[in-house]
């Protein structure tokens, strides 16, 4: 019998939500799709990242306040708690951010370049911006590939020691590997995918995957 594509959903590892909304299924298909253009690969994430904000906001704290509808007065939830500050890992996390930003608009945002040394694949930092206030938010990490882990153990270390509380991974395509590197090293970070994949090949590309993220979105291969 064929090995599945993907991780049977019993096998789910815990802190890792997987997204499993028909509509989030059908547009990563297509994203996985070679044939699939940068255009539409680029709108298709975007949609995508509109979706997994849904999921990765599930949780944010509410608090009823009092407001006057055009009948009466009511006390009704708002938001509460700490903001919210979403940070990209360059160059791909870019195409989740727009889509997230519409659903909390006032977010901030910070930025965090990494690349893998194609040998070794170990994460080199070549660029951190991140808000002022970020030790006074809760972060939502952007990255569309959790493959070897190691960009999201690098990125997460260096919020953590910006003074970050809490931070969330928000994925298109996790690795089994990757999702058990980032526990090993932060178990309480939750992990929000659309996918859990079957495994890297030697290159630490996600299988079945949908190729270089990077390239994809901005069609540089
Ligand atoms: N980064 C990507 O862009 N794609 C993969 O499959 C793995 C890491």
């Amino acid at each position: 019998m064929p090995s599945p594509d993907r991780v049977p959903e019993s096998l789910t590892p815990e802190n890792l939500t997987i997204v499993r909304h028909p509509l989030v299924q059908h547009k990563l298909t297509l994203m996985r799709d070679r044939n699939t253009s940068t255009s539409k690969f680029r709108a298709l994430l975007r949609e995508i990242s509109l979706l997994l904000a849904y999921e990765a906001t599930r949780d944010l704290p509410l608090a009823e306040v009092e407001i006057d509808t055009p009948l009466e007065r009511a006390s009704l939830p708002m938001l509460t708690g700490k903001k919210l500050c979403l940070v990209s890992i360059l160059r791909a996390g870019t195409g989740l951010l727009d889509g997230m930003l519409e659903l909390v608009p006032s977010a901030r945002v910070g930025h965090v370049g990494l690349y893998r040394e194609p040998d070794s694949l170990q994460v080199v930092e070549y660029y951190l911006k991140l808000p002022e206030d970020v030790s006074e938010r809760n972060v939502i990490l952007l990255d569309p590939m959790l493959a070897t882990g190691n960009s999201a153990v690098a990125a997460i270390s260096r919020l953590r020691e910006m003074g970050a509380p809490s931070v969330k991974l928000v994925c298109l395509v996790a690795a089994p590997e990757g999702v058990a590197k980032l526990h090993e090293v932060f178990p309480e970070v939750a992990i929000i995918a659309a996918a859990l994949d079957r495994c890297l090949d030697a290159q630490g590309y996600i299988l079945p995957g949908f190729g270089d993220a990077g390239d994809r979105l901005f069609g540089t291969k």
